[in-house]
């Protein structure tokens, strides 16, 4: 998408945020730290007593936030941005924005559309709708039904109509195509036609594709079908020997896409492993992980979810600082941590070796819902997608799993967890 002067401005107003608002990061810490205290909360608060340490050792130096170039759209965002998934909380959308966030990703379906609306309120609410890039996302019926070109439009269309009236806007900034595995609806005639003329009706701005498996064949297909402009796509350090992801990510940067990252804690920070903990506290955790996407020039912005105060302060200080603390450089050459962690990258290598055809990845990443992000909504939405020929259902007339991971994954463990789950 060129420059036009529409583009400008908007890029413009996000850098101007802070003279704006007149909140620059420390006044956000400084007022979020006396309004606890006015509250006489601050005990309770460990994010602020957190912000308060970090703004006694910043207090001596202002420093900039890193902003990159949104593909080819002319913006520049912060390279931290806010996943809003699983926020129980909208004051945390504001503390965010506060604190010079810019990008907001929410979706559809997240919490059954109260997601998407509690950002739009936020933003709304602020008067800030014009500085900042709401990412949001559609589950496609061209993926999953037989529809013609007209029902796939008019589907489609309803869908972002409805996106638009709960985030209180006349347009998306970014619409992704959810949860893309298959490289054949990349280029999907029924889907693509439709988010063109979206984008074309001035409803959407860019559009894009999020992909959580088969990510290396997806983006390369979005590469070749070159209308895409943005894509959000699962990375993180465990997935370092990923050659052809990488391969894929630098590509699509080079083609002018833009690349946004999630899964970039693999899992969350509250891994569920005892050697993590024993050896690293959470910040620790947290930062190693996500300066390790972002020190990846190819990626524009990471959208790591924020669930409470604290975990706003420890992401949104890799904005400003990307060099690595001996810990977090310790953590990361640290084999038996990735080895723990145990994150499912997708790569459905197992299917093969489950007996039953079971849909093993998307089981993990249910799994992964359910006890790491403690997402019950999401979890119990992702499971009933699974056609019951191939869900949680086969599992429980299997005694013994023998599906094996192609990486770290105990699955058959987390199987179990499941069955006791969802009994
Ligand atoms: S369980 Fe292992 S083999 Fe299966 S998709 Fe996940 S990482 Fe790949
Ligand atoms: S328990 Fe394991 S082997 Fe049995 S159906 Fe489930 S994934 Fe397949």
């Amino acid at each position: 998408m060129p420059n036009n002067s529409k583009d400008k401005k908007l890029s413009l107003e996000i850098k101007m945020d802070e003279s704006k608002t007149g909140l620059n990061r420390r006044k956000f810490l400084a007022s979020s730290i006396s309004c606890a205290m006015a509250a006489g909360v601050i005990s309770l608060c460990p994010g602020i007593a957190g912000a308060q340490d970090a703004l006694e050792k910043k207090s001596d130096k202002e420093r900039k936030m890193i902003y990159r170039g949104f593909g080819k759209t002319g913006w520049k965002i912060p390279i931290i941005s806010m996943g809003v998934m699983r926020v129980p909380d909208p004051g945390i959308i504001k503390a965010a924005f506060e604190a010079g966030i810019r990008h907001f990703d929410t979706a559809a379906n997240y919490q059954y559309g109260r997601n998407e609306q509690m950002v739009g309120n936020v933003l709304a609410k602020l008067g800030v709708r014009k500085q900042v890039i709401i990412g949001s996302k559609i589950l496609v019926p061209a993926q999953r039904e037989a529809l013609t070109e007209q029902d796939a439009g008019q589907r489609i269309n309803q869908l972002i109509d409805a996106t638009l009236k709960r985030i209180k806007s006349d347009y998306i900034d970014i619409l992704y195509v959810h949860d893309v595995s298959d490289p054949s609806d990349v280029s999907n005639p029924l889907i693509l036609n439709a988010l063109k003329e979206a984008k074309q009706a001035g409803k959407v701005r860019a559009i894009g594709i999020t992909t959580h498996s088969n990510m290396a064949m997806v983006i390369n297909e979005m590469i070749d079908v070159g209308d895409y402009d943005a894509v959000l796509t699962a990375i993180n350090f465990t997935m370092a020997d990923d050659d052809e992801l990488m391969a894929a990510i630098e590509k699509a940067a080079k083609s002018g896409m833009a690349v946004v990252a999630m899964k970039t804690l693999a899992g969350g920070a509250n891994w569920p492993n005892p050697e993590t903990r024993r050896n690293y506290n959470a910040q620790t955790v947290t930062r190693a992980a996500l300066k390790w996407v972002m020190n990846n020039e190819n990626i524009v912005t990471s959208i790591p979810g924020f669930t409470n105060y604290e975990h706003l302060t420890d992401d949104i200080e890799v904005a400003y600082d990307l060099d690595y603390t001996s810990d977090e450089k310790k953590l990361l050459k640290d084999n038996n941590i990735k080895l723990s962690i145990g994150f499912c990258r997708q790569c459905r290598q197992c299917l093969a070796s489950c007996p039953y055809n079971s849909e093993v990845p998307k089981l993990m990443r249910i799994h992964m819902y359910a006890a790491q992000y403690a997402n019950f909504y999401l979890a119990r939405q992702t499971l009933d997608e699974i056609p019951e020929s191939r869900g949680l259902e086969m599992c429980r007339d299997c005694d013994t799993c023998v599906a094996q991971c192609a990486n770290s994954v105990d699955i058959a463990q987390k199987i179990n967890d499941l069955k006791l789950m969802y009994t």
